[in-house]
């Protein structure tokens, strides 16, 4: 039933198609952490809808939340209502609680794109100012701002009329940086770089509206930089009047344990983007939680027809409070190591694991040809994602060399979920390298 329906879409559907050609399979339901081909196999969910699905498909919880909105009210543009209000009170009511009183919210369009082309137009508006700096690595969404700030030069090629004055500086690599002391600030790597633009009147960039910037890259391999690093950023950007956009898209509700990644750092941003995990299971929703000293829209400046869907924010509070019920930042910590743990055992006994890393339950490992030349092998990852894949277990590759296995599973994935995960994943990594 698979292949009939994939060589229907093949027929019928843009040729733009790009997951089930890594991943050929039809898909007919999913829950929790499981989905269910029409062919009735059943998959571990690793990939959790590019790293969507934090609370689990089809989580009960969020469906009576949705169930309950559906039939009172779904459209209805950017009015006021209990349900919208009362989920930007929960946002903020999820911040640290000293800075709780210095944020606002927007929504946004329904993507995790509309949301990045919002936080530029604010930090442009606010600051008077065109240029943003953006990171190496980073992958900020399709839409034509979006993609200008998105580095991977496959999704820019031949597209000429993007976003001008973006500058790309190098994101902190812990793994492939030549490496620095952790004594010395001014040491961790990018920092240099990134103070000689914006404090040198002949690096030739004109002072940027805003930085914008992922506290952990997603697409980009799942990579945590350094301790101290985005501090630095966000303390050099403000000595110089440029904003800081963090983009939680992808790490932020809960998928790294805390509300939004910047909580568990010291680095404070003026803008934060998101969506995807908001969404509770899937349902589309996106914007900005920013600070209200930069507040510079006027009225109707920014809007959309999709604002402020009452279904998916009905969707949204479900899951903040499924997660605040059962705890699940605290169990994403500790499955999130549990994961961890066994993924380095996995590694001891295997040359190609240069490394693995994440935070909570945002894990990527990263292969190479050779531990010490660290040259990356993409191809390895691609057979071994294959070989996964048909014995059931889905995840998505990203990574700067396209060499890293990233794991975005929902934060609930139970430790058996975990153990088969494993089981699997050792049995293809033994067939990759025969
Ligand atoms: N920012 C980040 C960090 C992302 O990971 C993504 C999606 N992978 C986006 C923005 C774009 O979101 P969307 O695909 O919903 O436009």
């Amino acid at each position: 039933k698979s292949k009939a329906l994939l060589k229907l879409q093949e027929e019928i559907e843009s040729s733009i198609v790009s997951y089930p050609r890594s991943m050929p399979i039809a898909i007919k339901r999913a829950k929790g952490s499981i989905i269910e081909d029409v062919d009735g196999n059943y998959f571990i969910d690793f990939f959790g809808g590019a790293g969507v699905l934090n609370v689990g498909h089809g989580n009960e919880y969020v469906l009576k939340y949705v169930k309950e909105q559906q039939s009172d009210l779904i459209h209805v543009l950017d009015f006021p209502t209990e349900n919208k209000l009362n989920l930007i009170e929960k946002i903020i009511g999820h911040l640290p609680e000293e800075i709780q009183k210095d944020y606002k919210v927007s929504f946004g369009g329904p993507t995790g794109s509309d949301a990045v082309e919002a936080a530029i137009k604010l930090a442009k508006i606010k600051t008077g100012r065109d240029g943003v700096i953006a990171f190496t690595g980073g992958y900020h969404g399709m839409t034509s701002g979006a993609l200008a700030v998105t580095s991977d030069t496959f999704f820019r090629n031949h597209i000429t009329s993007l976003m001008p004055n973006v500058h790309f500086v190098p994101y902190n690599y812990p793994y492939r940086d030549k490496s620095t002391t952790k004594e010395n600030k001014n040491n961790i790597s990018g920092i240099e770089y990134f103070k000689n633009i914006l404090n040198n009147g002949h690096s030739g960039i004109i002072k940027p509206a805003a930085i914008l910037i992922e506290p952990i890259q997603g697409e980009g391999g799942n990579i945590v930089p350094e301790d101290g690093y985005l501090e630095e950023l966000v303390r050099i950007a403000h000595e110089n009047d440029v904003l800081v956009i963090f983009d939680e898209i992808q790490c932020g509700f809960f998928r790294t344990g805390s509300f939004l990644e910047f909580m568990n750092t010291k680095a404070i941003p003026d803008i934060i983007t998101f969506s995807k995990g908001f969404g509770g299971i899937g349902f589309p929703i996106s914007g900005l939680i920013y600070k209200k000293e930069i507040e510079a829209w006027g009225a109707s400046a920014h809007i959309g027809t999709f604002r402020g869907n009452q279904v998916s924010i009905a969707a949204a509070r479900g899951a903040f409070d499924f997660i605040d019920e059962y705890n699940i930042g605290d169990y994403t910590k500790y499955i999130g190591i549990y994961l961890m743990d066994n993924l380095k055992q996995l590694q001891l006994d295997n040359p190609f694991i240069g490394e693995v890393r994440g935070r909570g339950m945002m894990i990527g490992i990263e292969f190479v040809k050779n531990k010490s030349t660290k040259e990356p092998f993409p191809e390895f990852v691609k057979k071994l994602r294959t070989e996964c894949f048909q014995r059931g277990l889905l995840f998505e590759v990203g990574g700067h060399y396209n060499n890293v296995l990233r794991l975005v599973p929902p934060l609930i994935t139970t430790k058996k979920i975990v153990d088969n995960a494993i089981v699997i994943m050792k049995k293809a990594i033994a067939v990759c390298q025969e």
